[in-house]
């Protein structure tokens, strides 16, 4: 199988300091592994809310400014509903999703009578109310029936290894329950998006930032589900913001500045920084890139996988 790499932001602000932390390091994993590797870009456009016109395409020509250019068109998300809508089909006739109609409300009241009040990153643990119907309500969302899946599996926590974080594991029936596929509105849930595109692509090696590693257990079982391989996994360090927090735009992320080759450089730089790599040789992007990947190498192993 050719080796695919992927950068997948989400068109809803322009590069910062972190997302090409992610940009950088997965350009440079495939870059590692030989001229046949493919390093592709996919446009996260699924919820439509969030973005902004126009962000998809500045983005792409930031990222070209620094020097990391996709090996293919980039595929965007809103031109593949009909493979989201073909993976919910799947899930829906193995008996694996089914729709909910409870509220936020619904959600905190039904915790309440059960005695929990467990979150996690500010999102309930679904209780459930609804895998036995709906109950009179009009449906919200579909959701993936976890339990009933996880019930199948080998055992009921998932172990998963991350090339630089490690052994990871999560009992996602119990620390997230069941998840939303798609909200009834229309938006497709990100983790249903992520797992049908990565295959779709030939994606054999995801290399994204650290805040989305509490993600990957979802998608695991979500692969295994719709019966999909499941790739290997780096989670990248975090630029912090002024509070400590993951660089976003709430606290004070800013776009990149690559309208000179010098910036985009800089820029380049301090993402480089980030991931323990050296000083680089030569004042232009290019070179710089070319100087880092036998560094990235030595550092990540990108055989490992
Ligand atoms: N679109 C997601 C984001 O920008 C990244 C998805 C992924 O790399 O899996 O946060």
């Amino acid at each position: 199988m050719r080796e695919t790499g992927r950068f997948a932001p989400s068109p809803t602000g322009a590069l910062h300091a972190g997302s090409l932390v992610a940009a950088l390091a997965s350009w440079l994993d495939v870059r590692a592994r030989g001229a046949r590797a493919r390093w592709l870009v996919r446009i996260e456009d699924a919820d439509t809310e969030r973005c902004l016109p126009g962000m998809g395409e500045h983005i792409l020509r930031q990222l070209a400014d620094c020097g990391l250019v996709p090996d293919e068109a980039p595929v965007w998300q809103t031109q593949r509903t009909a493979s989201y809508e073909a993976a919910l089909a799947k899930l829906q006739a193995l008996g694996l999703a089914y729709p909910c109609g409870c509220s936020r409300k619904d959600i905190d009241l039904a915790l309440e009578r059960l005695g929990q009040r467990h979150a996690r990153h500010g999102e309930r643990v679904y209780p459930g109310t609804c895998r036995s119907g709906l109950h009179g309500k009009p449906a919200r969302a579909w959701r993936f029936a976890v339990e009933k899946f996880q019930a199948l599996q080998p055992a009921p926590v998932l172990a998963w290894t991350d090339r630089r974080l490690g052994r990871q594991q999560q009992d996602v029936a119990r620390e997230v329950g069941d998840f939303v596929l798609r909200r009834a509105d229309g938006p497709w849930a990100y983790q249903l998006a992520v797992v049908v595109d990565d295959a779709a692509q030939g994606v054999t090696d995801v290399v994204r930032g650290e805040d989305l590693a509490d993600n990957t257990a979802r998608q695991i079982l979500l692969q295994r589900a719709l019966g999909l391989p499941t790739p290997g996994y780096l989670h990248t360090p975090l630029v912090r913001g002024a509070d400590g927090e993951k660089l976003s735009k709430q606290n004070g992320a800013s776009a990149i500045d690559t309208a000179t080759p010098a910036a985009a450089r800089a820029a380049l730089d301090a993402a480089a920084r980030v991931l323990g790599l050296g000083a680089a040789q030569g004042a232009s992007c290019a070179e710089a890139l070319a100087g880092w990947v036998p560094q990235w190498r030595a550092l990540y192993n990108p055989r490992a996988s």
